[in-house]
């Protein structure tokens, strides 16, 4: 696949073979296919190895999930009993009522805040929802919930304009509390990958004349490997370099950035990420990252679209082995375990 910037072929690959003599083979020789990646946009580089996936872990023995969820549910703060006393309450400037709720969302301030605008919202009332329950419904009145957060923030302060919307699920993801529940940030500067996306895009605007995202669709569409669906005005698809496993992407192919999202979008958004989730449990995933890259609020931008990108985190058992290792964190260059092509073969089943 191409995208080209002055005819220089963007989708690069390299495919060198580990080899060496395995104990699995009585000592035979043992030869690796290993993917080493380039992101057209950004030249950051990930490695594939699918047959890392069926490696022993050691830290994953099939005990202490049940015992999680049930620990957690005692006094959870995020429980419908307990939230009014335990949680923060908003400023005056931002909600005079201290809280605001849509559905079951209900947003409050994040107790110990990363952002100068900091928001929780819960997901569901319930203390523990798996994957593939989430619904629809519920998943549309979290994004309600984050717009009215925004727009609340952004009327405040003129200067804060970098909006996210991002779900942690389960501990292995970092989410400190199992009540599934999202974080609505809004800061004055972006954070390093935003920027990263925003520079790139409108240097790749400036080289081409073309929006990178809608070339890409266009593109990934052509190809049709790793291309899933449209829902409405977005396109879901998974990464050719993927910052993680199992990684989804769901570009706005008319909108750059997040508060330009209107009920249409939402309602479509809701409705396929819904359904990635059932396929992501058929995959047997149980813990997730999911955010939201977006412009500048109110900056109208031809060269960037608004996107989100989806990654699954290892299963939470009780001595699970964590998806980042040195590789990740020090050299913040991605060991991915499965194929994208095949994670969109599974994914387009469940449209
Ligand atoms: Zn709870």
């Amino acid at each position: 696949m191409k995208i080209s910037r002055g005819g220089i072929d963007l989708f690069e690959k390299i495919i060198e073979n580990a080899r060496f003599l395995s104990p699995l083979k009585e000592f035979k020789l043992d030869s690796q296919p290993i993917e080493y990646r380039k992101d057209p946009l950004t030249g950051r580089w990930c490695r594939i190895n699918v047959l890392r996936s069926s490696r022993v872990k050691q830290g994953q023995e099939e005990i202490g999930f049940s015992d999680l969820i049930e620990a957690s549910s005692s006094n959870c703060f995020f429980c419908p009993e307990n939230i009014e006393k335990t949680t923060p309450r908003f400023r005056q400037e931002i909600a005079s009522e201290g809280r605001f709720s849509i559905g079951e969302s209900k947003v409050f301030p994040n107790l110990f805040p990363f952002s100068e605008y900091h928001a929780i919202t819960t997901i569901t009332e319930k203390h523990f929802s798996d994957v593939h329950e989430f619904t629809r419904t519920q998943i549309e009145n979290a994004m309600r919930a984050g717009q009215e957060f925004f727009k609340r923030v952004l009327k405040s302060d003129k200067e804060a304009g970098y909006a996210s919307f991002n779900w942690n699920h389960l501990p292995p993801s970092g989410a400190s509390i199992v009540h599934p529940h999202a974080q609505l940030t809004v800061d004055k500067i972006p954070t390093y990958m935003t920027r990263m996306f925003l520079d790139e895009s409108k240097r790749y605007y400036n080289d081409t004349g073309e929006n990178y995202w809608q070339k890409l669709i266009e593109e990934e569409k052509k190809v049709n490997e790793r291309y899933i669906t449209d829902t409405g005005e977005i396109s879901w698809f998974t990464s050719f370099v993927p910052l993680g496993n199992t990684e989804v992407n769901a570009v706005f192919r008319d909108i750059s950035s997040i508060n330009e999202l209107d009920d249409r979008h939402i309602l479509d958004f809701a409705s396929g990420l819904k359904k990635i989730l059932d396929g992501y449990a058929s995959f047997g995933i149980k813990s997730f990252n999911l955010t939201f890259y977006s412009a500048r609020a109110f900056e109208r931008r031809d060269d960037f679209c608004l996107f989100m990108k989806l990654i699954s985190r290892p299963t939470p058992n009780k001595y699970y082995t964590s998806d980042a290792g040195f590789m990740e964190a020090m050299h913040l260059e991605r060991i991915v375990e499965s194929m994208p092509e095949s994670v969109a073969e599974g994914l387009r089943k469940q449209f």
